[in-house]
C-alpha cells in the first residue's frame, strides 16, 4: 500500500510512475495528471494525450500551436 502524494489517500490499488528518474505514487490516473502532465500554453488545460511541442513549448494540440504563432504542425493522432 502507498499514499497518494496529490491527495493523501492511503490506497491499495495505488501505483508508481516514474518520471525523469523520480518515481510518484497516485492512487488515480486524476491524480497523476494533476502532479504530472503538462499544460497547454495556449489554453491552459492539461495535455493528456500526445500533445504537440514546437520549440520547447507544450500545447495540447496543433490549433493551440497556430494560434501561438507555430507553424507548420499537424496533430499526429
Ligand atoms: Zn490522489
Ligand atoms: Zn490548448
Amino acid at each position: 500500500m502507498a499514499i497518494c502524494e496529490v491527495c493523501g489517500n492511503d490506497y491499495d490499488k495505488s501505483f508508481e510512475v516514474v518520471q525523469r528518474g523520480e518515481t510518484h505514487v497516485f492512487d488515480s490516473f486524476e491524480c497523476a495528471i494533476h502532479a504530472l502532465a503538462p499544460t497547454c500554453e495556449q489554453c491552459a488545460c492539461r495535455i493528456v494525450g500526445h500533445g504537440v511541442e514546437a520549440d520547447g513549448r507544450m500545447f495540447c494540440c496543433a490549433h493551440c500551436a497556430q494560434e501561438n504563432g507555430v507553424r507548420g504542425l499537424a496533430d499526429r493522432v
